[in-house]
């Protein structure tokens, strides 16, 4: 089993940022309302995510590290019609078969917190401790026991602004969760949670880093676009300030965004790149999100509806202003 762990931990976990991005959906999943992430060593020597979410009992936080066990029941058909995060049971178990991870998690209700470790797929005892509702969970050491996966990591900058881009995309997709993230050194961000966007993005990247920033929104039949862009004062590739979702998850789409960064530059003759965070919303029938796991690509059964709708929201958005 603890083979099997290892192999099914390299589809899941790639790098420090894929272990947050699993960690952060589970809590998101657990309802949490404030989420906070520490990063040691880019996430290499240690990530850790609180929550206040609804936490676990002890039979469930014992069950919490076996592969397949998941809390969440889905019909057949939600598989390919996903809307929660969590759908497949083995975030936990793939993660601790190549960290050393530490559980402590209360559950709403429960008078005491357990704790309990998990050493390179070996479970220790669970233990009684005191600690708030939600979840804590510690991952050290990722890949001390894979040297090959190690190997493939790059620097701890190069590894810290990946988790932190992750962090980032959850605290945009999730406007109405405080988001709070940190490294050894410094608290890089936090969120107040309060459902504005525009707060998030103030909170990311500096109160005077937009100027104007301006609703965008639009809807058809079939889709619904929403959300914000403005003009950034400082100049970032075309990727630095571009925040794309669908149905809640972040998602690259280069059509897309070309679509927007083209309505930008129409609007306004300069060769400037848009600050925006832009809301897809769609029938999940109508969009496959299992393209590839990890790169979060996705593709549209009517691409051209989609990139029209997207060019007019933005284009209605500047009508008439001067950013
Ligand atoms: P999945 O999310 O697909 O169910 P995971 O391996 O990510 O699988 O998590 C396993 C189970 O552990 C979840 O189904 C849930 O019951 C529990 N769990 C994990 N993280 C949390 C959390 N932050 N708060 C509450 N329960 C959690
Ligand atoms: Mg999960």
């Amino acid at each position: 089993a603890a083979l099997a762990n290892q192999i099914a931990a390299g589809e899941v976990v790639v790098r420090p940022a894929s272990c947050v991005k699993e960690l952060i959906e589970n809590s998101l999943d657990a309802g949490a309302r404030a989420i906070q992430v520490h990063l040691r060593e880019g996430g290499i020597a240690e990530i850790v995510v609180i929550d206040d979410g609804q936490g676990m009992d002890e039979q469930d936080a014992a069950l919490a590290f076996r592969r397949h066990a998941t809390s969440k029941v889905y019909e057949p058909r939600d598989l390919v019609r996903i809307r929660t995060l969590g759908f497949r049971g083995e975030a936990l178990a793939s993660i601790a078969a190549v960290a050393r991870v530490r559980l402590t998690t209360r559950a709403v209700g429960a008078e005491t917190a357990v704790r309990v470790a998990v050493d390179g797929g070996e479970m220790g005892p669970l233990e009684k401790v005191g600690a708030p509702v939600g979840t804590r969970i510690e991952v050290r050491d990722l890949f001390y026991n894979t040297p090959a996966r190690l190997k493939y990591l790059r620097t701890v900058q190069t590894e810290q602004a990946r988790s932190v881009e992750v962090v980032q995309q959850a605290a945009l997709s999730r406007a109405d969760v405080a988001f709070s993230c940190q490294t050894e050194h410094h608290v890089l961000f936090q969120t107040p949670g309060n459902g504005d966007v525009r707060a998030v993005l103030a909170a990311l990247y500096g109160v005077g880093e937009a100027k104007q920033m301006l609703d965008v929104h639009a809807a058809s039949n079939d889709y619904r676009v929403y959300g914000v862009i403005g003009r950034p004062t400082q100049a970032r590739s075309s990727r630095g300030y571009a925040h794309l979702f669908v149905n809640g998850r972040p998602i690259r789409h280069p059509g897309i965004h070309q679509a927007v960064v083209q309505g930008y530059q129409n609007r306004l003759m300069v060769g400037k790149h848009p600050m925006y965070a832009l809301y897809i919303e769609m029938d999940p029938s109508l969009v496959d999100v299992n393209v590839h796991p990890h790169k979060a690509e996705v593709r549209f059964s009517e691409e051209p509806d989609v990139t029209r709708l997207v060019s007019q929201a933005v284009a209605t958005a500047l009508d008439g202003t001067l950013l």
